[in-house]
């Protein structure tokens, strides 16, 4: 089904926001108080426009309280994106989004009610490290300090056995949610699927239980 979606702030992280959900077929509304920034993105947004995101009334007259959903991507400036995200939640957006710059800009975020609270350079920062320490992890989700979700190739002990005979649960203490087989994805797979070669297996489970997975072959 098709949202709508505003994007406040047309830097690298706003950019790359704004065209994918273009590209996904969704309505975006791009704003940006760099006029230079907005008309880049014109051929990648439904509709683009120069305005402050701490103004108010110029939100209210871009109609953005028709929208569901607003990332606020403004970068640097903190007080900037604290006062649009303020406004926002005042105007009564339902859903928003903010990317953050540090600790600090969290915690204000956090008290003025984002709902979202986004870390761009720390989340792939984790994610490039679980791939540099594991050869075996493709792709790697923080849900929480402890827990985690995993794709990873699956162990060579694994091959054309079934889920019901490796008893991955009972050992390891993981879930496999998913198998991954070329261009196909098997979500909650049966008791009776057969793992094969080249399989990646979609893992949730506490990091120690997935660690201990990761390094059985
Ligand atoms: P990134 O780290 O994602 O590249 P940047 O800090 O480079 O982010 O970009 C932030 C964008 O937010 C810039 O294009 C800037 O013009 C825009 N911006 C900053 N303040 C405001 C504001 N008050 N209203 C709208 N856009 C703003």
């Amino acid at each position: 089904m098709k949202k709508q979606f505003a994007v406040i702030g047309l830097g690298r992280f706003g950019v790359s926001v704004s065209t994918e959900l273009h590209k996904l077929g969704h309505e975006v509304l791009a704003i940006d108080s760099n006029e230079a920034k907005v008309n880049e993105i014109v051929n990648d947004s439904t509709y683009s426009s120069v305005a402050d995101g701490t103004d108010e009334k110029s939100l209210r007259s871009l109609g953005i309280t028709n929208f569901d959903h607003v990332i606020v991507a403004i970068g640097d400036n903190l007080q900037a994106s604290i006062l649009c995200t303020l406004l926002l939640k005042e105007m009564g957006i339902a859903s928003v989004w903010v990317k953050a710059q540090n600790y600090y800009h969290h915690k204000v975020l956090d008290k003025i009610g984002a709902d979202k609270i986004i870390h761009p350079e720390h989340d792939m920062g984790n994610r490039i490290a679980q791939h540099l320490v594991s050869e075996k992890v493709i792709d790697y989700i923080e849900l929480s300090d402890d827990f985690s979700i995993v794709e990873i190739a699956a162990p060579r002990f694994m091959n054309k056995r079934s889920l019901i005979d490796l008893d991955i649960r009972a050992k390891f203490g993981v879930t496999i949610l998913g198998i991954k087989r070329g261009k196909n994805i098997n979500i909650s797979p049966m008791a009776d699927e057969q793992i094969l070669e080249n399989d990646i297996l979609i893992v949730i489970g506490h990091k120690n239980d997935l660690k201990r997975f990761e390094e059985s072959t």
